[in-house]
């Protein structure tokens, strides 16, 4: 079976694929709000029916929240899962959108033309580049060089509070080979990329208790203390001089990367001046002597996301609170222990907090990072797939970001993800005005094409 024909057709038949892009994105699937849980399911029908229509075996199936879509069909190669969602982001604030959010639109921008609409990029346009590539394969070939299972979520864009009892019940029937995820960017316009290093999260709320009530500073200031201040000690005391987080056992886990990944890092000619240039930045504030990409994609954090305590208002009051919180979360990479940094970060505080104040502390979400194993051969073949499609090579790159079905995958499955995507960074996921490049769409499909190919050839 060639892929060259596939291609053909790809290219041949564009025009339907994106009316039939339009179609599913026409349907208001915002998995966040009940009101539209009717239109969740007829995301899902949408979805059923055209993969049937392609001769897959595919049902909806129920959860508590919205349903999952399972699509399986035969072929001689490897078994692939594929995953993608269907569900969207809300649209408000509405007056920021140029067009009808749910009636999508093709537009001429100086950098080409894009589609316009909530869900084109996030995620239905980068589902459909892989049941596109699938169609055509079946239309050329009358099937499929691999054996597939296409899995779709609905409640992606409001926590999967499904996904992980939905994974553990089905695991027998999900788990294949290898797993394709399409929710991710290009590195840019000209390189593609496989995201193999997702880094995970750990968040905690920290609240230091002074007085048993806000004070006068005139009456009390000198000598009762200031919870705030000593809020201030123990957030400064979370990084050293160098930039490194000081929580004891912070580093447990952290390796350095292997060289030749460094070098392909380094061969991306990534421009941090102009990356913080966009935000009215200009230096790195990481670890001393780590690289801009190092930082983003296998570099630990340490970050206070939000801080609070006495008078906030207009105007001015001299008063020493009762209290000051603040919220931190730290982003990790390789084994790093998320729940033994909780403990340690603890620990650390409580030592930190002075004799006459209290601590308490209230923890949020905590997830380990994702480090795929790229030595399996499916990631190689995958990247001289990309390499072929798209104008400059593929690389092996981190996400700072966390993607938790990755890790789902990795751990109630077995099934290592590869996670390729054709987003660019300003498609506008989650705002006003989302789109998606037609150029996306395109060479998305092929690039599906070719990595098929790829994976079925020893
Ligand atoms: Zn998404």
């Amino acid at each position: 079976m060639s892929v060259d024909p596939v291609l053909a057709r790809i290219d041949s038949t564009l025009a339907d694929s994106l009316e039939r892009l339009k179609e599913l994105l026409r349907i208001p699937s915002i998995s966040t709000d009940p009101a539209f849980k009717a239109e969740c399911d007829r995301a899902a029908d949408w979805l059923v029916a055209d993969l049937q229509s392609m001769g897959v075996t595919a049902e909806k199936r129920p959860t508590p929240g919205h349903p999952m879509v399972v699509g399986h069909i035969d072929g001689p190669g490897p078994h692939l899962l594929f995953y993608g969602h269907y569900d969207v982001q809300p649209v408000d604030p509405l007056d920021l959108w140029d067009n009808d959010p749910f009636d999508p639109q093709l537009e001429d921008t100086p950098k080409g033309k894009v589609l316009r609409g909530r869900g084109t990029a996030d995620d239905k346009g980068q589902l459909m580049t892989f049941v596109e590539a699938c169609r055509a394969w079946i239309a050329e070939h009358g099937s499929l060089p691999c054996k597939i299972t296409f899995f779709f979520e609905g409640e992606e864009e409001s926590g999967s509070p499904s996904l992980v009892p939905f994974l553990k019940e089905n695991a027998d029937e999900l788990k294949a080979d290898i797993a394709l995820i399409c929710d991710t960017g290009l590195f840019d316009s000209r390189v593609p990329a496989i995201t193999t290093m997702l880094r995970g999260m750990l968040q905690e709320e920290i609240t230091i208790i002074g007085p048993t009530r806000d004070l006068h500073s005139g009456m009390y200031g000198g000598a009762a203390m200031n919870p705030i201040r000593a809020l201030s000690w123990i957030i400064a005391a979370l990084h050293d001089e160098n930039g490194r987080v000081t929580v004891p056992g912070f580093y447990d886990g952290v390796a350095d990367i292997p060289d030749d990944l460094m070098q392909q890092w380094e061969a991306l000619g990534f421009d941090h001046k102009a990356f913080l240039g966009d935000v009215g930045l200009s230096e790195l504030s990481g670890e001393a002597g780590r690289s801009a990409l190092e930082m983003l994609w296998s570099r630990p954090t340490c970050e206070v996301n939000g801080i609070g305590g006495g008078y906030q208002g207009e105007g001015f009051k001299t008063v020493l609170p009762s209290k000051a919180s603040a919220k931190i979360s730290f982003r990790l990479v390789g084994q790093q222990d998320p729940h033994a940094i909780r403990e340690n970060l603890r620990t650390m505080v409580t030592d930190l907090t002075p004799k006459d104040c209290k601590v308490s502390f209230k923890a949020h979400g905590a997830s380990p990072a994702s480090v795929m194993s790229i030595d399996n051969p499916a990631f190689e073949k995958a990247r001289v797939a990309l390499s072929d499609e798209w104008p400059d090579e593929a690389a092996f790159i981190g996400s700072g970001g966390s993607i938790p079905v990755a890790g789902y995958f990795q751990s109630l499955l077995g099934t290592e993800s590869m996670l390729i995507g054709f987003g660019k960074d300003d498609d506008q996921i989650h705002s006003p005005n989302e789109k998606y490049d037609i150029e996306s769409f395109h060479k998305g499909a092929r690039s599906w094409a070719r990595i098929l190919d790829a994976l079925t050839k020893e």
